[in-house]
């Protein structure tokens, strides 16, 4: 090998060493560029690196394709999601179903009542479209719905696909003799009183239907008697006066009915059994309140419901409304005054404080009752 020959293999194996740095270089150039690239988001980053990508070397490590895999998907999805949210329609979609609270709302003609919609996350009462099949018998004012003339119709709330309809049924109050009725069934509560001299005694309507429930109880060997029905007017007097001047006129509110506002009155109303707030949770408390309404009673003064009726609960006490009103309101879950849309208020009750209330609840320990 002479001299020359030796500087020349010299000067190649410089040559070949030099490009073997310059590709390592390049090589670890382009992995860190990846690396930073697969920790951000940046879509300018990303596409830097696509265009380095054609350069890609075959020597590059695993580490290196592998991130560079990842980076390419990371990209096609951004890709695609960017498409999805610029076609994304106007309307709005359904994030999940609407439902009303209640079943079935009565209002009554005049009156005004707020459906109140049980909305999936994100959707809010204004964004509720309202409408009904029968524009004559109710005025829609967002929930708002308002009684125009007797009769049923269907009021539906919708949001972008999905809807919920809520039927509608329109009563009408009417005063005969100085006795309040909706619909023809009797009122009597703190709001609507009845005249002194109504005195029917207890009508043959409720005892007949009374006989055939406690008939069927006994049958179950359960024992379901009147304990009280009737009061007049100027018995009920005796009791509410007594009260008010044994305690307090609040107090006597609370657990007594005022002569007249007492349904005690009406001739359709019983106390089962005797007066026990331990009636409830016996067998015969129990059946009363599951089969009441097959005989045409409710439990007029529920549990829960203290707000709405005026009253304590009362579990021996039941109302004669007929089969079909009672059933109605048992399924639905409903007080008379929900049923009928009236209120039961003391005209000179300022307004029912939440203390009055939950006193009442709290009482239970009557010695008289409503
Ligand atoms: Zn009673």
């Amino acid at each position: 090998m002479s001299p020359d020959n030796h500087e020349v293999r010299k000067e190649r194996l410089k040559y070949i060493l030099f490009v073997i740095i310059l590709c390592a270089l390049l090589g670890f150039g382009i992995f860190t560029i990846r690396k930073k690239s697969d920790t951000s988001n940046q879509p300018a980053l990303i596409s830097a690196e696509e265009t380095t990508e054609a350069t890609l070397q075959p020597e590059e490590t695993a580490a290196a394709e592998t991130s560079a895999a990842e980076a390419t998907e990371d990209t096609s999805e951004e890709a695609t999601e960017d498409t999805t949210e610029a076609i994304l329609p106007t309307e709005p979609s359904a994030p999940g179903p609407i439902a009303a609270e209640v079943q079935h709302l009565y209002v009554r003609i005049n009156h005004t009542q707020r459906i109140q919609l049980d909305l999936p996350p994100g959707v809010s009462q204004n964004d509720i479209r309202w409408s009904t099949d029968d524009p004559d018998i109710v005025d829609l004012a967002a929930g708002q719905v308002t009684g125009l003339q007797k009769g049923t119709c269907i009021v539906t709330a919708s949001y972008g696909e999905e809807h919920v309809d809520i039927p509608v049924t329109v009563r009408e109050l009417t005063i005969v003799n100085g006795i309040t009725y909706v619909d023809g069934l009797l009122v009597v509560n703190k709001s609507y009183s009845l005249p002194a001299e109504y005195d029917p005694g207890l009508l043959p309507i409720t005892e007949e239907a009374f006989n055939v429930l406690a008939e069927d109880a006994a049958k179950e060997g359960l024992d379901l008697y009147i304990g009280s029905s009737y009061r007049s007017y100027d018995f009920q007097e005796k009791v509410y006066n007594s009260m008010v001047s044994g305690y307090s006129k609040q107090y006597a509110d609370e657990l007594s009915a005022r002569p007249g506002h007492s349904e005690h009155q009406s001739g359709y109303s019983i106390d089962c059994n005797s007066i026990d707030n331990n009636f409830a949770e016996t067998p015969a408390g129990q059946w009363l309140a599951a089969h009441a309404h097959e005989y045409g009673f409710i439990i007029r003064f529920p549990e829960g419901k203290e707000k709405i009726t005026g009253y304590a609960y009362e579990s021996w006490h039941i109302r004669y409304v007929g089969i079909e009103h009672a059933t109605n309101m048992y399924e639905q879950g409903l007080t008379l005054e929900e049923y009928l849309d009236v209120k039961s208020v003391y005209d000179d009750a300022e307004e029912e404080t939440e203390d009055d209330a939950e006193e009442a609840e709290e009482n239970d320990t009557p010695d008289e009752e409503e």
